[in-house]
């Protein structure tokens, strides 16, 4: 689904990732932790096509089509979803507006008409009791005056309503209390289907005990140092990033 080769980006003329590979297969979980600083929000947000990043060489295949020349809109139409480390406000626009128009974004690329509001009621009210979120919630601005884990979970109800072919998920547990945390572990691992895939960035393991990787990377310095799966996740638990980073050293 995603075959990510050499990639190099910069921001502000100053380079960030600096050659990462990475594949990712239908049906595959993959975590991303590192220190912080390594790169794990800026290789979210070029997947996402963020247009502040500057790619500098490399390559990124989605189902066999050049990622990166594909704008943010037309990624996102095409199944790529990317949940914030910090969640964006929009006052002015309600929530239920926004899912549905973005719901429709997707349908209208796949050459569908518009969802009818009323079933579409219904799909959001379904997916409303999968992150336990309060209907009202709805008829509130876009994240507007929100509290930290409630953003996060707006994040995981926009993901479980678009239900993405790639998830992206940037520290969507960094800031959350045990349930909120279960709650959206449960709203990522019921998505999981054997047609899409998820990256999961994270910056400590504890989310990987509700989500269970197929796979984990480590970020530093903007390379992938480490790879391996879920026990390497309880190593860094363990022993922290240092004895890694000293290894690679
Ligand atoms: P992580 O998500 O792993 O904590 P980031 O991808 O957010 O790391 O940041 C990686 C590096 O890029 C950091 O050193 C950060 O300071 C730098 N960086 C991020 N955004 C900018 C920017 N707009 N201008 C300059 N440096 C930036
Ligand atoms: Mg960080
Ligand atoms: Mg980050």
């Amino acid at each position: 689904m995603l075959q990510i080769t050499d990639l190099q980006a910069s921001i502000d003329g100053k380079p960030i990732l600096k050659g990462i590979s990475l594949t990712v297969n239908a049906g595959e979980v993959h975590a991303v932790m590192g220190p912080n600083g390594s790169g794990k929000s800026t290789l979210a947000q070029v997947l996402a096509g963020h247009p502040a990043y500057e790619i500098t060489g490399g390559e990124v295949l989605y189902n066999g089509e050049n990622l990166l020349e594909m704008d943010a809109e037309v990624r996102a139409q095409n199944g790529v979803f990317l949940a914030f480390q910090y969640p964006v406000e929009i006052p002015g626009v309600t929530n239920a507006y926004f899912l549905r128009a973005a719901y429709n974004e997707i349908r209208k690329a796949k050459g569908l008409e518009e969802v009818d509001p009323m079933e579409f009621l219904d799909l959001v009210e379904e997916k409303l009791k999968l992150v336990d979120m309060d209907p009202a919630m709805l008829s509130r601005s876009v994240n507007a005056g929100f509290s930290g884990g409630e953003k996060k979970r707006n994040e995981i109800l926009q993901m479980a309503v678009l239900q993405p072919m790639l998830a992206i998920l940037d520290e969507t547990d960094s800031g959350l209390d045990i349930d909120a945390l279960r709650i959206v572990a449960e709203g990522v691992n019921a998505l999981k289907r054997p047609d899409n895939a998820a990256i999961v960035v994270t910056h400590y393991q504890r989310l990987l005990n509700y989500i269970v990787p197929d796979f984990v990377h480590v970020l530093a310095g903007g390379r992938i140092i480490k790879s391996g799966d879920k026990s390497l996740a309880l190593e860094l638990e363990a022993r922290g990033y240092d004895w890694i980073l000293e290894t690679v050293a």
